[in-house]
C-alpha cells in the first residue's frame, strides 16, 4: 500500500529528528522516520522506515484505534531499543521485555512476523502481534492493554486511572485462567506476567483502586470480584497475604478478610470453566523462594 507523506502521516519533522541526531544520537527518533496512516476503516497503520541503521527490518502496528496512536509510538520506541542489540536475523520471534514503565510488575510479551507487502517501500517489515498469534491477528490487544495497565498503575488522579482501566478492558477484558491460575506466585515479590498477560490482571486491581479511592467501594469490589474469578489461585494467595499484613478495617479490608474464593469463583466464572481450587502449601513466605525475574529492558 503507497501512502503519501504528510504532516498528518509523519511522527516528527526533519528539525525534531536532526535536533535529536545531534544532541541523542542513539536515540531512534531521530534516525528513522514514523509514519502513521489511515486505514480503510479508520485505523491506523503505524510503520517505521530506517531501522537499518541498527540492521533491523522495519516494524508495523496494524489495527491501532485513533486513541492508541501515541501508545503505539511509545510502545515501537521501547520495543526497537529492545531490538537494537540484536541483529536482523535474530529480530523475528517473539520478544519479551519491560516495554512501558519502569516500575510495572510484569513483562510483556509480543511477536514479530513477516508482513508481506507488495510495494517496494515497504518490504522486508515485521509485524509486531500478540505473542503465539498469527500474522493476521493484526492489532496487538494485549500488549496494548498492559501497556495501558503500567501507566494506569503511575496514575495519581483516580478519575483518570478509572478512565485508562476501562479502555484497556474494552480492548482486552482478559480470559478467565485455569483455577491453579496464580497459586504459585510469591505475593511478596510478584511476578504478575503470565496473569496480565492472559487475565489482564493489573487493570482489574487498578480499576478497584481507583473504585475505592473516588468512594465507590461497591463497584470496587465488583471488579476485585472480577479479578479473583479471573485468577482464582492468585485470589487464594493474595487474601492470606494481605490478612496477614494489614490490620486495617477498612472497605477494602473486610472485603478481602469475608472473601470466599470459591463462592465467588461459582457466581461469577462462566459455567464449565469452575473447578477445585488448589490446596495451597502452608509457609511459603521464606527468603530465597522469591522468583525476581525482573529486568531492565
Ligand atoms: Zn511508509
Amino acid at each position: 500500500m503507497h501512502h503519501p507523506i504528510t504532516p498528518e502521516t509523519r511522527l516528527a519533522g526533519m528539525a525534531t529528528r536532526l535536533y535529536r541526531r545531534f544532541f541523542q544520537p542513539d536515540d531512534p527518533h531521530g534516525w528513522a522516520d514514523y509514519h502513521c496512516v489511515e486505514e480503510p476503516d479508520g485505523r491506523f497503520w503505524i510503520h517505521t522506515h530506517g531501522l537499518r541503521r541498527w540492521r533491523l527490518p522495519e516494524l508495523e502496528f496494524t489495527g491501532v484505534p485513533q486513541d492508541m496512536r501515541g501508545h503505539a509510538h511509545q510502545l515501537m520506541f521501547a520495543i526497537i531499543e529492545e531490538l537494537k542489540p540484536a541483529v536482523a536475523t535474530r529480530a523475528v520471534g517473539d520478544i519479551e521485555g519491560v516495554f512501558s514503565a519502569p516500575g510495572q510488575n510484569f513483562r510483556q510479551m509480543a511477536t514479530l512476523r513477516p508482513a508481506l507487502r507488495e510495494d517496494t517501500r515497504h518490504r522486508n517489515i515485521l509485524r509486531i502481534v500478540d505473542w503465539d498469534r498469527p500474522v493476521e491477528s493484526g492489532f496487538p490487544a494485549r500488549l496494548f492493554a498492559s501497556h495501558i495497565a503500567a501507566w494506569a498503575e503511575l496514575a495519581d488522579d483516580p478519575a483518570q486511572k478509572e478512565a485508562m482501566c476501562r479502555r484497556a478492558l474494552a480492548i482486552f477484558p482478559g480470559y478467565f485462567l485455569e483455577m491453579t491460575a496464580g497459586a504459585d506466585i510469591d505475593p511478596h515479590k510478584a511476578d504478575m506476567s503470565d496473569l496480565q498477560h492472559r487475565a489482564n490482571l493489573s487493570v482489574y486491581l487498578s480499576l478497584a483502586g481507583a473504585l475505592f479511592a473516588q468512594g465507590r467501594p461497591d463497584e470496587g469490589i465488583g471488579y476485585l470480584e472480577e479479578a479473583i474469578a479471573r485468577c482464582p489461585g492468585w485470589g487464594q494467595i493474595h487474601r492470606g497475604w494481605l490478612i496477614g499484613k494489614y490490620r486495617r478495617k477498612d472497605a477494602f479490608m473486610n472485603f478481602w478478610r469475608d472473601a470466599d474464593i470459591a463462592e465467588i469463583c461459582a457466581r461469577r466464572r462462566p459455567a464449565n470453566t469452575t473447578g477445585p481450587l488448589p490446596k495451597l502449601k502452608r509457609a511459603a513466605s521464606k527468603k530465597g523462594k522469591t522468583r525476581c525475574v525482573k529486568r531492565s529492558a
